[in-house]
């Protein structure tokens, strides 16, 4: 492939939805729209720019093969990858949320963990989760999960969820409450290491004006 032809990998839904600002001020236009067309490569009004739609968790996998030049994930999503082989230039400031543990709202979590209790976590997030605990000395068993984490601790499948949070109704409705928050996330810009170097000049625009639009 020629060094002016870019590809660009995207999660449908909000982080598509929020690029598409950052796109825009680089000239950018996504000609179709991802939830309607059943097409995971979409043109852009650029001829040598073209978008690939991918799960969010594989985006950066995506990005470190070079099948796409470069990309957009979450830092969850980058944190679970391990980020190898990928340059993150720019925190894009969209798709913010939060990583946070929650616990039903009648199970008392600080005297479980102040009791030294062993806690079952169930998450999707096992790397950010095993660190968290590990640094507070808390010891758990992590049960990895791949969706619906609100429901374990329903169904008493564990003590605690590790999660995403942004307004915490999903909590509420499920009757959790936030007890800790691990860390704020945002979705970064992530890049090809090569392609860095052999399409730089190409590359090089577009990132300046995704740092521009992203951190005013
Ligand atoms: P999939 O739906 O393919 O299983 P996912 O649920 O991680 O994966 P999305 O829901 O599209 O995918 O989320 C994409 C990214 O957006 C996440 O990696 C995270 O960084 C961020 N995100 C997730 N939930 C929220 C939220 N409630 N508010 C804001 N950002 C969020
Ligand atoms: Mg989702």
């Amino acid at each position: 492939m020629s060094t002016r032809q870019l590809t660009l990998a995207l999660s449908k839904g909000r982080i598509f939805e929020e690029t598409m600002p950052l796109l825009q001020a680089a000239g950018i236009t996504v000609t179709e729209n991802p939830e309607t067309s059943r097409k995971l490569i979409l043109p852009t009004n650029d001829a040598d720019l073209r978008v690939i739609i991918v799960r969010a968790s594989d985006v950066p996998t995506y990005v470190e093969y070079g099948a796409a030049d470069f990309g957009v994930a979450g830092k969850d999503v980058l944190l679970e990858h391990g980020g190898e082989g990928l340059y993150q230039p720019i925190d894009l400031n969209i798709a913010k949320c939060r990583m946070s543990v929650a616990v039903p709202a009648d199970f008392d979590y600080a005297s479980a963990v102040r009791q030294g209790a062993r806690l079952r976590v169930a998450t999707k997030y096992t790397q950010i989760a095993r660190q968290h605990f590990a640094s507070k000395g808390v010891h758990v068993d992590l049960i990895k999960l791949y969706g619906s984490m609100e429901l374990a601790p329903l169904v008493g499948l564990s003590d605690a969820i590790v999660d995403l949070v942004s307004t915490g109704s999903t909590l509420r409705a499920n009757r959790l409450v936030e007890v800790e928050r691990i860390m704020d996330i945002s979705s970064r810009l992530v890049v090809n290491k090569a392609a860095l170097k052999l399409k730089r000049e190409r590359l090089q625009p577009i990132l300046d004006a995704f740092a521009k639009a992203s951190n005013p």
